[in-house]
């Protein structure tokens, strides 16, 4: 814990929200200060560009910044041959190698430019899927860019915008208590910002959320997509009344489609995916069909089988992107972790964006069978299960999977039977435990993790 998050864990509930909304004015100067209004201007004005334009503008962009990086980015300029650097300067991407997670975590400075010393730098932390810290510099501009790129594609496509007050579930620690009996959330004033607790939502607790939304006249949602799952399965069950919202804009985990179904219902409005990464290297958004458009203005984003080789329309593979929006610390060919396919089809919208058919699951999120065979999305076994509020896929063994369950009122052995059933269905004769917990932990950053293996090291 730093410095400022101990000040702020023994600040008086008041002191914390002044303290919010000191840090909220901060970070709005960083988001929305100079130049924010050109770079939005921008991304609204190439929302409708055409493919060969979008393409244009990528050849573009990528010479100067893969030409800087083979020059002036210590890595780079140490781990790529000379063919490689040449390729870099002429922008051919496909040439330059596929870059892990690992390089970044044990030296991310390596990254950052060092023929530029921007006046500001600032340091995010991502927790990623695994739990293992990803340390990212930014600069105040790439700050509003990112903004920009949000406002534009996820919250103006929603139908709404940061100028409207807005509810955030994110892995900030806003309630520093673990016992704390409420308020559950801190205000922001600068940004009509309601930042929610994810630690502290459960089925006693969530009046008390829906409570905070009607106070501060919230008016659209964003973040963690499982957080607002769960607090619309207690909505639902409680029976509780919500004040009228425009839009859920779900971030980081998954958005299934019964997620949607039940959240739009508890809701009362639409509700838009947005997928990216902490690290900025991959933006796609849902417009009115929700359908989801890689924005190609901020970055390129491959999806490769294991030999490299682009994948066809339809067919799953590894997400690998290369940020626009990062120029001083920027990770090319970065491998995401998430397995993906192209959609074909074209959207009604009429943006020729390319299409994200599916973001399948996370290339951590695997289960293997006795047999070798590999599987992600495993969690699709809850499809279906009413009396499962979340669960959780836990493989201990190559032939024993644990399967936590927080149940719902109704929930009986023939749902367990099932559940294990569905398990031993995908992968065969395995032992297969089914546990009814109370709720289940988050990942440090306070995200949901549908699988954890222990198996991981062989994988
Ligand atoms: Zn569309």
């Amino acid at each position: 814990m730093g410095l400022t998050d101990k000040i702020y864990a023994h600040l008086p509930q008041r002191g914390q929200d002044v303290a919010a909304s000191a840090f909220g004015l901060y970070r709005h100067w960083l988001r929305s200060g100079p130049g924010y209004a050109d770079l939005l201007r921008g991304y609204r004005d190439r929302d409708a560009w055409p493919l060969d334009r979008f393409a244009a503008y990528q050849a573009e962009r990528l010479k100067v910044m893969l030409g800087n990086a083979a020059d002036h980015i210590p890595y780079y300029r140490r781990s790529w041959s000379a063919d490689e650097k040449a390729a870099a300067r002429a922008g051919r991407l496909s040439e330059l190698p596929l870059l892990s997670k690992d390089p970044i975590r044990s030296h991310p400075q390596d990254f950052a430019r060092d023929d530029a010393r921007p006046l500001l730098r600032y340091r995010f932390l991502t927790s990623g899927s695994t739990g293992t810290p990803v340390s990212t510099l930014w600069t105040a501009r790439e700050a509003r860019d990112a903004r920009a790129l949000r406002e534009a594609r996820s919250a103006n496509w929603a139908g709404t915008s940061f100028s409207e007050g807005r509810a955030t579930f994110s892995g900030r620690i806003v309630v520093p208590d673990a016992n704390s009996d409420g308020p559950f959330h801190r205000y922001n004033g600068v940004e009509n910002q309601v930042y929610f607790s994810a630690f502290h939502l459960s089925r006693a607790n969530a009046g008390r959320y829906v409570e905070a939304l009607r106070r501060h006249k919230t008016q659209w949602l964003t973040g963690y997509a499982v957080s607002y799952y769960l607090l619309a399965r207690h909505i639902q069950d409680l029976g509780l009344d919500v004040p009228p919202l425009k839009a859920v804009v779900t971030t980081s985990e998954k958005l299934t489609a019964g997620m949607r179904t039940v959240m739009e219902q508890a809701y009362g409005c639409p509700v838009f995916e947005e997928y990216g990464t902490v690290e900025n290297a991959v933006f796609a958004s849902e417009c009115a069909h929700h359908r989801l458009h890689v924005s190609p203005d901020a970055g390129v984003v491959e999806i490769l089988r294991p030999d490299g080789s682009a994948c066809d329309p339809d067919e799953a593979g590894e997400v690998v992107a290369t940020g626009f929006v990062r120029q001083y610390q920027p990770f090319i060919r970065y491998r995401v972790g998430d397995v993906a396919a192209w959609d074909p089809e074209p959207c009604a919208c009429g943006r020729p964006m390319p299409v994200l058919k599916e973001v399948i699951g996370r290339v951590e999120d695997v289960v293997v069978g006795p047999d070798g065979r590999q599987m992600v999305r495993f969690h699709g076994i809850f499809v279906g299960q009413d009396q499962v509020v979340e669960g959780q896929i836990v493989q201990e063994a190559l032939d024993r999977i644990r399967v936590k369950i927080v149940p719902a009122a109704a929930y009986g052995p023939a749902d367990a039977a099932d559940i294990a059933q569905r398990v031993r269905q995908r992968l065969g004769d395995v032992s297969v435990i089914v546990e009814p917990v109370e709720s289940i932990p988050r990942s440090a950053n306070g995200k949901f993790k549908a699988v954890i293996s222990h198996i991981k090291a062989n994988g």
